[in-house]
């Protein structure tokens, strides 16, 4: 859910909270409302669009770039090098 709320907003995973600017942490704000709401109408977050390209050689659903993966706070995560900064 973390992955898909931050592909969503366009931030990169790597991004502490207090360095983003109003309009990043309003656009994370969204996002993260929005991934709820979708993971709950639609029955869970293995629904979410970036979760089946959460892979090896994955691709981002919104514009094609093959996804990286990071360590992150210990975590694995995916995120876009193309829409995410
Ligand atoms: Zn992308």
């Amino acid at each position: 859910m973390a992955d898909d709320t931050l592909w969503r907003a366009g931030v990169y995973p790597g991004r502490p909270v207090d360095v983003l600017t109003g309009p990043e942490r309003q656009r994370l704000y969204r996002a993260l409302r929005d991934t709820i709401d979708q993971a709950l109408r639609d029955g869970g977050v293995h629904v979410l669009p970036l979760v089946p390209h959460r892979r090896p050689g994955g691709h981002c659903p919104r514009d094609g770039a093959e996804l990286r993966r990071s360590k992150v706070g210990g975590r694995t995560t995916f995120w876009c090098p193309a829409h995410q900064s």
